[in-house]
C-alpha cells in the first residue's frame, strides 16, 4: 500500500476546522457530534475519533484522513453503494411515531440496523422497538446492533425472543457484536448453531478497536466483519482486511462511524472499492448494505447531504458549506481541546 509523506502537523492546523453538528435523537450517549475537518490538496478530508478514545487509536483515525487527502484517491467499482437505515435505541413506549418517523428518512432500504440493549433499557424496550420497525417496514431485513451490551445468556435470549412470531419476531439478518469477546462470539454462535437457529453473528467493536482486526475472523467466532474506514486507518486497509476476511468465507458491512456528509465519503469509497464488487473468485461472500447513511440522524451537516435514492448512496466527494462551517463552529475551548488532540495523535504517526 502506498503511504503518502506525512504533512507537517502545523500544515494540519493550519487547514483544519472544528465543528460541532447537532445529532436528531441521542446516538452513542451524545445529542451533538464533534468533527475536525481538514482542506487537504486532494479535497476536504474529516478527523473525528470519538471523544473518549485515545491518541495512538486516534492516530488510525488521522492515518485515514491523511491518506484521503494527501494520498492517491482510488478508483471505485461502484457510483453509488447500497446502505442500510439505522434505528437508534428510541423509547417506543415514550415516543410511539419515532421509529416510523425515523425511517421515512430512509427512502428505499430493505435493510434496517436497529441499536438493542442500550443502558437503561431492558429487552422488552428493544423487542418493543424491533416490533415497530417490522411493523411500518413489512418485509424489511433487520439486523440489532448491541454494542457489546449483553452476557452470552442474554444474546441468546434475545435471539429467541427477537425471532419468535408469538412475540411479533422474524427473521434477523444478523447480531451485530451482541457480546464483549472473542470467546464470548464463539460460545454464542456454537448455542445457535446447536439449536438450529440461523441467527448470524457479526463483529464490530471487536474489529475496530482491536490491535489484530482479524483475530476475531480467524477464532470462527463471527459470520460477518463491520469494516468502518477512519478506525482501520483507511480506504487502502479496508479493502485488504476485506480481501483477507473473505477467504474465511465472513461477509463484509462496511460502516460508519458517525461521520459528516464530508467524512462519509472514506466509507462510500471504502465500500464501493470492496473485491466482492469485482468478478474476483476468491471473494466468496457478496457485501452487504453498507451502515452508511447516518448522516439521516444529524439535525445540522456541513453541507448539504447526500440523498437516499432507492437505498443507495453516491460516492461523491463533498466539500463543507462555509457559511455552515461558520455557523457551527466549536466554542474556542473544545477547538483548543481538538487542535491538543491532534497534535498528541499525530506523534504517533
Ligand atoms: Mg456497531
Amino acid at each position: 500500500m502506498d503511504t503518502p509523506a506525512l504533512p507537517a502537523l502545523s500544515e494540519l492546523t493550519d487547514r483544519a476546522r472544528v465543528v460541532t453538528c447537532p445529532l436528531r435523537v441521542p446516538f452513542r450517549g451524545v445529542t451533538e457530534r464533534e468533527l475536525m475537518l481538514v482542506e487537504a490538496p486532494s479535497g476536504w478530508v474529516e478527523w473525528a475519533p470519538f471523544l473518549e478514545y485515545g491518541a495512538e487509536e486516534s492516530s488510525r483515525w488521522l492515518r485515514s484522513a491523511v491518506d484521503l487527502g494527501w494520498g492517491h484517491t482510488p478508483e471505485p467499482s461502484l457510483s453509488s453503494v447500497e446502505v442500510n437505515a439505522t434505528i437508534p435505541a428510541v423509547d417506543v413506549a415514550a415516543s410511539p411515531g419515532a421509529v416510523a418517523r425515523l425511517l421515512d428518512r430512509y427512502p428505499g432500504c430493505t435493510t434496517v440496523k436497529v441499536k438493542v440493549a442500550e443502558a437503561g433499557q431492558t429487552l422488552d424496550d428493544d423487542l418493543a422497538r424491533v416490533r415497530a420497525v417490522r411493523e411500518a417496514r413489512p418485509g424489511i431485513a433487520v439486523r440489532v446492533d448491541a454494542n457489546a451490551g449483553w452476557t452470552v445468556d442474554e444474546a441468546f435470549t434475545a435471539a429467541q425472543a427477537l425471532t419468535d412470531p408469538s412475540q411479533g419476531g422474524g427473521p434477523l439478518d444478523y447480531m451485530e457484536q451482541p457480546c464483549a469477546t472473542v470467546a464470548e462470539l464463539a460460545e454464542l454462535r456454537r448455542c445457535l448453531g446447536s439449536r438450529g437457529m440461523m441467527v448470524r453473528v457479526a463483529a464490530d467493536e471487536l474489529i475496530r478497536k482491536s490491535t489484530d482486526p482479524l483475530a476475531v475472523v480467524q477464532a470462527g467466532a463471527c459470520d460477518v466483519a463491520v469494516l468502518k474506514a477512519a478506525p482501520l486507518g483507511g480506504v487502502a486497509q479496508v479493502r485488504a482486511i476485506a480481501e483477507e476476511i473473505g477467504r474465511f468465507g465472513v461477509a463484509v458491512t462496511v460502516s460508519s462511524a458517525l461521520e459528516s456528509a464530508v467524512g462519509m465519503y472514506a466509507g462510500l469509497l471504502a465500500a464501493a472499492s470492496l473485491p466482492g464488487y469485482t468478478d474476483d473468485e476468491d471473494m466468496v461472500v457478496a457485501p452487504q448494505a453498507a451502515g452508511l447513511a447516518t448522516g439521516s440522524l444529524f439535525a445540522e451537516d456541513v453541507c448539504a447531504p447526500r440523498e437516499i435514492v432507492d437505498g443507495r448512496l453516491a460516492v461523491t466527494r463533498l466539500s463543507p458549506d462555509p457559511d455552515r462551517l461558520a455557523a457551527l463552529a466549536s466554542p474556542a475551548g473544545r477547538r483548543d481541546w481538538w487542535f491538543d488532540r491532534l497534535a498528541a495523535s499525530y506523534a504517533h504517526l
